[in-house]
């Protein structure tokens, strides 16, 4: 590619809305432009990058046998409605309707859509187990899109879904899959950490996320010095080492005010040591009946559930979130500036609580078992702390430390909570009919470039890892409008050294040399050559290596021999 010819647009000044060094970096070298909030267009050097890390991805799918796909981003609500999650995602889920006022969201994800397919396609054990995958635009409504295509609202992800007859395949497929996201990550030529994860609102039990460290990561993991413990520093308080519900110091009743309460609170009234820590918290009502606020930590949203419950032994005590999540209905509850307002809870269909405020209920009954009232005593910073460096390991063995990462990739077991919600069966080897055990596994194609740049950059600009360059060679010729023999030269070179496979962009722009060095430094291309009219009276190029700026004087002969 010539430069002379190509969307090459550098800027010098750094962008006065970019927080984070990759996204400035993708801004001035004019890898990517800004629509309209978390909305990018990936320039022509951009997409390259991009269509790089989507083909390592592609390539080792493709070697772990799972087969590519390609579903609609728009996805009917039907769908959605049969798994509940309609209702349940909240405000990141983009609803509209057609001209026939049809409901239909842009996907943030495709369990529905793959599981409807697969109960269409698949009816024996004997096609089992399958894994498959897409590389596809999502979006989600971010809350606060930021950091360029970190957090973005469309971004392109692959998402791949393994289909089993029971959960030792689907044990077998997730192993592979966490062996394939490794590869995939150091083939990509990043620093990576796999960590225990929380499973959010896709579901399911176990769960790792792949995180890039970098110190501007969104997630902190914590991990051990003496075992193979890490996690994502929100499941590492989620889940204390001794494995027993918390229970609550003291139990408080009839708080007449209504009012709103955070999150922050509960975990100090409950003593546990951050707000992470809940999960679901199970009420009982003054007439026995029990109450479910069911918690989901995400750093953007929570969301809030109630319901009443069948009974259940203890009045008060922590239920797995699925336990609570799959019958309750849906509404959310907003961040406020203390942490998690709830603010409104009950769907008034699905509990006699309408209007239940948070402190209180509207219709007199009054709740024991949980304070929920204002006249706690303010937090303090140590009984809210997440986990910190040098702390013990939950699992007994080591201290942790804390490192920020990005997350890239997250694999989830989902076992059955897809199948069963919208009856996808096959029949067993007795001809029965069995609900399918099923995976997921999901990477940010997108994120993954801005990650990369996070993990590699200087003052210059990008230095990109070889395998996801946009181009592998500069071809810098000084003053070619001035010397044929620059021009003729570095033609020659251009073509002989694309001939041999190397991509190579001849920046042919009739610039002063310090900005085409500059430009090229901020783009990132591992290697430069220069042709000039001194080197060429000695038969020689110059190189540098844009990684440790390494310079060596080459014999052309040599060189172009070499390439032959
Ligand atoms: P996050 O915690 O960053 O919001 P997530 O846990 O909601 O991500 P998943 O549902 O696990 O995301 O989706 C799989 C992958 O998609 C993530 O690991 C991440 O790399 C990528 N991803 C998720 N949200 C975004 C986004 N808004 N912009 C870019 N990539 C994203
Ligand atoms: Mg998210
Ligand atoms: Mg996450
Ligand atoms: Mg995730």
């Amino acid at each position: 590619m010539r430069t002379s010819q190509y969307l090459l647009t550098t800027t010098r000044e750094t962008p006065a809305d970019a927080e984070i060094i990759s996204h400035q970096l993708m801004l001035r070298g004019s890898f990517i432009r800004r629509l309209a909030a978390g909305l990018y267009t990936w320039l022509p050097l951009g997409l390259r990058v991009l269509r790089k890390v989507e083909n390592i991805i592609r390539e080792e799918m493709d070697k772990a046998g799972a087969q590519e796909v390609l579903m609609p981003a728009v996805q009917p609500a039907e769908l959605w409605r049969e798994t509940g999650r309609w209702e349940q995602y909240g405000s990141e889920l983009l609803r509209f309707t057609d001209r026939h006022q049809r409901f239909f969201c842009f996907g943030p994800t495709h369990e529905e859509v793959i599981t409807d397919l697969i109960r269409r396609e698949i009816q024996s054990y004997k096609q089992l187990p399958a894994n498959f995958y897409q590389i596809q635009l999502k979006f989600r409504d971010e809350i606060r899109p930021r950091f360029g295509v970190m957090r973005s609202r469309e971004f392109l992800m692959k998402d791949a879904y393994s289909f089993h007859t029971d959960q030792t395949s689907l044990g077998q497929t997730y192993h592979q899959m966490y062996e394939t996201y490794s590869c995939i990550f150091d083939r990509i030529g990043l620093t990576f950490r796999a960590v225990q994860a929380d499973t959010g609102m896709i579901g399911g039990k176990t769960s790792h996320e792949f995180h890039v460290l970098a110190t501007s990561g969104e997630d902190a993991i914590a991990f051990s010095d003496k075992s193979a413990y890490a996690a994502n520093v929100e499941l590492a308080v989620a889940l204390p080492p001794t494995d027993k519900p918390a229970t609550p110091k003291e139990t408080l009743s009839l708080i007449e005010t209504p009012g709103q309460c955070t999150i922050r609170e509960i975990s100090q009234f409950l003593n546990i040591p951050s707000s992470r820590c809940i999960k679901t918290l199970l009420v009982q009502g003054s007439e026995g009946e029990l109450v479910a606020l069911a918690l989901r930590g995400d750093h953007e949203l929570n969301a809030v559930k109630a319901q009443k419950l069948p009974q259940v032994a203890n009045p008060l005590q922590f239920a797995t979130p699925e336990q609570v999540w799959e019958t309750c209905n849906a509404s959310i509850g907003s961040i406020g500036p203390k942490g998690l307002e709830i603010s409104l809870i009950v769907d008034h269909s699905a509990a006699q609580l309408a209007d239940f405020v948070c402190g209180a209920n509207m219709e007199g009954k009054h709740f024991t078992g949980v304070n929920w009232g204002r006249d706690l005593p303010e937090p303090t910073t140590a009984d809210i702390r997440n986990v910190v460096d040098g702390d013990p390991s939950p699992d007994g063995e080591g201290t942790l430390s804390i490192a920020r990462g990005i997350e890239v990739g997250h694999i989830f077991q989902l076992g059955k909570k897809y199948s069963q919600a919208m009856n996808a069966t096959v029949l067993d080897e007795a001809g029965r009919a069995i609900n399918l055990a099923m995976g997921c596994y999901g990477i940010g194609v997108s994120r993954v470039v801005a990650a990369a740049i996070e993990q590699n950059h200087d003052e210059h600009g990008i230095i990109w890892p070889a395998p996801i360059a946009p181009f592998q060679l500069a071809l810098v010729p000084i003053n070619a409008h001035k010397s044929v023999r620059v021009k003729e030269m570095s033609d020659q070179l251009y073509t002989e050294l694309q001939a041999a496979g190397f991509e190579v962009l001849l920046d042919d722009r009739q610039l002063r040399p310090g900005v085409i060095f500059a430009d090229m430094d901020l783009i990132g291309i591992p290697h430069r050559l220069v042709i000039s009219e001194r080197g060429l009276e000695n038969s020689t190029v110059e190189y540098k290596r844009r990684q440790d700026g390494k310079t060596c004087v080459i014999q052309l002969d040599n060189f172009i021999s070499g390439l032959k």
